[in-house]
């Protein structure tokens, strides 16, 4: 028989940022294959849940832990993170002064800045509408939004994490660069893949759900002061959202009116 692998599991987790207590005891489980959609409004604690995860130092977990493959990494610093599979986009990511969008990709493809970018990312390059002028400039330094989206996707396509989250892809890019996006972003999850065949997963964070358009999910949750109020069918969750807000899912929550097994 073919038992599942849970990729990621979050177990009640409490974090304080800069002695705030923003999230307060999230459970989460996403197994191998499969892509998981975090909903919740401004200010709920999506991206502090996607930073702790990533082990920023500033996160404080108070308690609870973060399991990876099995491993509980919540001791881990975020280098060892990314070295277990890890990868993230982040929702604004810094510039960085010196380094080029070029030798950043041959870093994450384990090269030397002597050697010549693969023929295959060459050719995501060109896919993602990057010129050669562009992949010389410093990472991120006057990018617009969608480059800047464009080139944390590239990272992310050179470094093929087993486990990536992706913090608003969606937010500030216009309709073509989140069609362009979106695209790599199936590929990232396995899903020209058969459903049983996936093996890299993924949370996609997003405010509004857009980016669900283009990308399937398998499971929606809804942040909301700090805990997980929701979890459900993607559709469903997205559509009583629209009809009743977010206010809903503190509703359904109360009531504890079968939607939130996670
Ligand atoms: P979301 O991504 O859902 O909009 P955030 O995780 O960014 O929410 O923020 C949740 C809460 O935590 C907010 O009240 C925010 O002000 C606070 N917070 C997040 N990061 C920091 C920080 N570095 N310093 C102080 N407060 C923070
Ligand atoms: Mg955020």
């Amino acid at each position: 028989m073919e038992v599942d692998i849970v990729l990621l599991e979050v177990k009640d987790l409490v974090v304080e940022v800069e002695g705030k207590r923003v999230l307060n005891g999230v459970n989460l489980s996403i197994k191998e294959g499969e892509t998981h959609v975090l909903l919740g409004p401004n200010g709920a604690g999506k991206s502090t849940l996607f930073l702790t995860i990533l082990g920023f130092p500033k996160y404080d977990v108070v308690s609870g832990s973060i399991l990876f493959n099995g491993e509980d990494i919540t001791d881990l610093n975020t280098t060892e993170r990314v070295q277990k599979g890890i990868g993230v986009s982040f929702q604004n990511p810094p510039a960085v002064r010196g380094v080029s969008v070029r030798n950043l990709l041959k870093f994450e493809c384990g090269l030397e800045p002597e050697d010549e970018l693969p023929l295959e990312m060459q050719e995501l390059c060109k896919k993602l509408k990057f010129s050669d002028e562009f992949l010389d400039r410093d990472v991120n330094r006057g990018f617009s939004g969608g480059e800047v989206k464009r080139s944390e996707i590239l990272q992310l396509l050179a470094q093929k994490p087993l486990f990536t989250m992706f913090d608003e892809p969606d937010s500030g890019v216009d309709i073509e660069n989140v069609e362009l996006l979106a695209e790599e972003l199936n590929v990232l999850l396995d899903k020209q893949k058969k459903p049983g065949q996936r093996r890299r997963a993924g949370l996609l964070i997003t405010h509004l759900g857009y980016i669900l358009n283009f990308v399937n999910a398998d499971k929606a949750h809804v942040l909301m002061n700090g805990v997980i109020a929701c979890s459900g069918a993607p559709d469903e969750v997205l559509e009583d959202i629209r009809k009743e807000g977010f206010k809903g899912c503190v509703d359904c929550a109360q009531c504890g009116s079968g939607c939130s097994e996670s």
